[in-house]
């Protein structure tokens, strides 16, 4: 792998030049179909991995051995032991961080830089969900039968096996979102990776054996969607859905549930709205509402894409913005100066080269980027550049579909009603922005605009203790805080006759 090498990095010794294989039941195996695909670098086309190609039947075996490790072992393990697992998993990934940020550097693009900056979050999101072990209760409730007749109570149960399915946006980060939350309430876990990006997940499988989980508890089956995926959202015999990924496939996830009616939560995309106010910290804004957008080379479900800004800074703001934009390093993201990588796959290339293209036939303006970037070595990757386009108008497709590359919408806008109606106008809802010095207008958006989050003078805070989720087409179900652990338990309610 010539890349690699004229980074400042070594090679993640994963990528041994040796098939991936599955792991089922706490071994690694081949798909039974012997089956693999290939997982490439989107800088440079190179062939990173070839991968065992889990299908229906690999599906169905890594789901029977969940079952078996839930119904059995599992369910004897106690919340502290579930704890140490976590904790110990933690551990081995802040000691093996630098390996797992590069493979998902080479994997899905993304830079090393932001990847590397990731340590604290992700080690920390694991070592959150281990305290959560400890710290599931059910209540004692006061009922109105005659008094002293009857005691009731409520216990927390594990749902039982979680099929995991997740993007390629944010592959580690996505994979802890759900192993987190399953192994701290007792779930075990059936993880299958994008097909984009799946070797951090199946190296956090490795570091998952090394620290002893138990056989059964995780399994990861790499695949394609249609394939595994869908025999996934569709096993009756998996109890619950963990999604994140397009609203179009949310969709066929919620139909293949109907089957044993699944629990089912949906992580979705988002036309996420960025509403930037004539009195806002402009020089904040600017590169808040840039990045907003464009980080991650806008492929970030949450995105800021539709920038309204106040008549009166519009042209300077937007203008300000576009060129925010051309400041921005596009290169191979194993270079530690890179801030926009490629594009993950040739098809997502295609996809966003197709809404550039759709944005011009509709009669906007590009003022910065707009042409997939072909010169030197960045021939050889998906490299689309920062692009800003004004003179969209709200019916627009490029103002109301999820593009998921680094594409702004910039639309002018006079007052805060005529704003908060047009920004609710979508059928999404998962994140929104507001930039203004004014605290009533901040408040007043925070309330109504309809979206599972609102980042006032800022924009994609996340942490682990603080919920995510969509409104509308966005989903349903939260991530992260407390409350995520409610997606993997039951509630039993029990009674006791005292009298
Ligand atoms: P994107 O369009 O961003 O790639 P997808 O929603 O297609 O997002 O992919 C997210 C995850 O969903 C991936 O792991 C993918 O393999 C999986 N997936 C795609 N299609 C299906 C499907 N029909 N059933 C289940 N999972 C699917």
């Amino acid at each position: 792998m010539n890349v690699a090498q004229s980074f400042p990095y070594a090679k993640p010794a994963f990528l041994d030049g040796k098939p991936k294989r599955l792991l089922i039941d706490g071994k690694w195996v081949d798909s039974l179909s012997g089956k693999t695909f290939e997982t490439r670098d989107p800088a440079t086309g190179e062939l990173l991995a070839t991968v065992a190609e889990g299908n229906a039947a690999d599906i169905d075996l890594a789901v029977k051995a969940a079952r078996r490790a839930f119904d059995g072992p599992w369910s004897k393990v106690k919340p502290f032991e579930r704890q140490q697992m976590l904790l110990a998993l933690a551990d081995a990934l802040d000691r093996n961080f630098e390996e797992m940020a590069l493979l998902d550097a080479l994997d899905m693009g993304g830079p090393i830089s932001g990847l590397l900056g990731r340590r604290r979050r992700n080690v920390g999101m694991l070592r959150y969900y281990a305290g959560m072990a400890t710290n599931l209760h059910g209540e004692t409730i006061e009922n109105s039968m005659q008094p002293g007749e009857y005691f009731s109570y409520t216990l927390k149960e594990p749902i039982g096996v979680v099929g995991a399915i997740i993007p390629w946006n944010g592959p580690l980060t996505a994979a802890i979102w759900k192993i987190g939350p399953a192994i701290a309430t007792g779930c075990t876990i059936v993880l299958k990776p994008a097909e984009e990006s799946p070797l951090s997940a199946l190296r956090l499988g490795e570091l998952a054996l090394e620290v002893g989980f138990p056989e059964g508890v995780l399994n990861i089956v790499p695949g394609f969607g249609e394939t595994a995926g869908a025999a996934l959202a569709a096993h009756p015999d998996v109890d619950k859905i963990a999604f994140t990924g397009s609203h179009v496939t949310g969709q066929k996830i919620l139909q293949a549930s109907v089957g044993n009616l699944k629990r089912v939560s949906l992580e979705l995309g988002g036309k996420s709205p960025d509403i930037v106010f004539a009195d806002a910290d402009l020089d904040l804004a600017v590169p808040g509402a840039g990045m907003g957008v464009f980080g991650n080379t806008g492929q970030v479900c949450s995105a800021g894409t539709r920038l309204f800004v106040e008549r009166k800074v519009y042209d300077e703001f937007v203008g300000r913005v576009a060129e925010y934009g051309n400041s921005l390093r596009v290169g191979n993201g194993l270079d530690p100066t890179t801030q926009i990588g490629p594009l993950v796959s040739q098809q997502q290339l295609e996809r966003v080269t197709g809404y550039l293209k759709i944005g011009r036939d509709e009669g906007a303006r590009t003022i910065s980027g707009g042409e997939r970037l072909t010169k030197g070595d960045l021939a050889k990757g998906y490299f689309v550049p920062p692009t800003v386009f004004t003179d969209v108008k709200d019916d627009m497709r490029i103002a109301k579909e999820e593009i998921f590359g680094p594409v702004l919408s910039a639309i002018p806008f006079d007052d805060i009603d005529e704003v908060t109606r047009r920004a609710n106008a979508t059928s999404f809802g998962l994140g929104s922005g507001v930039w203004t010095r004014d605290v009533s207008k901040a408040h007043r958006l925070a309330k109504t605009i309809r979206a599972g989050s609102v980042w006032v003078n800022c924009y994609g805070a996340m942490d682990v203790a603080v919920p995510f989720g969509g409104y509308k087409m966005s989903g349903f179900g939260r991530e992260s805080g407390i409350q995520h652990l409610d997606e993997y338990l039951n509630v039993k309610s029990v009674w006791i006759r005292t009298a």
